[in-house]
């Protein structure tokens, strides 16, 4: 029978070391290789040069090294790119690469396709097939830096959780990931730096705040009219706004730390006085600024972009309220690379 070999970055450091101890080697042999796969990282074993032959055979026969491998790679116009992303089990991920004058963002996935069921994205679509190890999480963030390296001349700034998938209902696997990319192990970056982007998964933002997290919180509002929210997010009738509002409170009551609520206006949805002073009322809760993301369609014209004076009426009542508002231009829109297009397409 055969036995399915582990995946050897699913271990830690120390279960490495005792893996090597355990086969009459030194445990230091588990530093080495443990080096080789976080801050070298390495595809293969034989990737690692300064390691016995006998040694990486012996590797070979206990584990293999899940690593992903960038399928296809598109260039926007804009100089965004979006990485297909072939997992070891042959499903799909997609990942961004979103350039400005200053910074480089790797927009990463959490999961292969997303357990909620936003009316109005593509992600929401596919069937949530499963939840990314960390190191495929890992993984992608390595792919940007490298390529952002390539073609931008400078390694990556910032990294956000808004691809495919709902970070907070893969949660251990998010925070190792997190950890991995902070620690002088891994890329060794700021948490600042990083942003979790959840739809509002009110039990795991307390979780986070208890977890005492270091990165930033971004919550994809777009409504705060219960029935409205519910309508066009409907697994939100299981985390209803007042339950949302008490655990952004608990968050900021441990974390310090400003939230930020990403917002789309649409045409006959949310572009009245009323939907405008529920938010504006919402976002006295908490510290917080608002992102007020451009809809990106996906398809039969039921969302539809509102007017610009609306956007304008939104920012005009959120900063006379003293709210930081801002609209965000799509990126990468030519290759379906913008927020809520993430579909697997090509
Ligand atoms: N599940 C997490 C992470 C995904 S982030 C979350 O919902 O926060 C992706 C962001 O793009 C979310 O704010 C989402 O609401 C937004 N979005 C989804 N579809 C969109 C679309 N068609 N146009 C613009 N933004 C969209």
């Amino acid at each position: 029978m055969q036995t399915i070999k582990k995946d050897i970055r699913s271990l830690t450091k120390e279960q490495i070391r005792e893996f090597f101890v355990m086969q009459g080697d030194k445990a230091f042999r588990g530093n080495q290789v443990y080096e080789w796969l976080w801050s070298k990282g390495a595809h293969s074993f034989d990737d690692m040069t300064n390691i016995s032959k006998e040694t990486r055979i012996l590797l070979e026969q206990h584990f293999v090294i899940n690593h992903i491998q960038v399928d296809t790679m598109q260039h926007s116009n804009d100089g965004t790119i979006k990485n297909a992303v072939r997992l070891h089990d042959g499903l799909i991920v997609e990942s961004v690469l979103i350039p400005t004058n200053t910074r480089t963002t790797a927009c990463v996935s959490s999961q292969v396709g997303c357990s909620l069921d936003c009316n109005f994205c593509a992600t929401a679509r596919l069937k949530r097939m499963r939840n990314l190890a960390p190191d495929e999480i890992y993984d992608q963030v390595v792919a940007i830096d490298q390529e952002s390296r390539l073609y931008h001349n400078r390694p990556l700034s910032n990294i956000v959780f808004m691809g495919m998938g709902e970070p907070l209902m893969n949660y251990p696997n998010v925070m190792k990931a997190i950890e991995k990319i902070t620690s002088d192990e891994g890329l060794g970056m700021s948490p600042k730096r990083i942003t979790v982007s959840t739809s509002g998964v009110s039990k795991m933002i307390k979780k986070m705040a208890d977890d005492e997290v270091k990165f930033k919180l971004a919550v994809s509002l777009h409504s705060a009219i219960e029935e409205t929210r519910n309508k066009i997010m409907p697994f939100t009738k299981s985390f209803p706004l007042p339950e949302l509002r008490e655990a952004l409170e608990y968050w900021y009551r441990k974390t310090k730390s400003k939230i930020t609520y990403e917002y789309v206006v649409w045409k006959g949805i949310n572009d009245d006085k009323k939907a405008i002073d529920a938010l504006v009322k919402f976002c006295k809760y908490v510290p917080c600024k608002v992102n007020i993301i451009e809809y990106n369609p996906i398809d039969d014209g039921e969302f539809q972009q509102a007017d610009p004076t609306v956007i304008d009426a939104y920012i005009t009542a959120l900063n006379n309220a003293g709210i930081v508002a801002k609209v965000r231009r799509s990126r990468g829109k030519d290759i379906d690379a913008a927020c809520g297009q993430l579909a697997n397409k090509s």
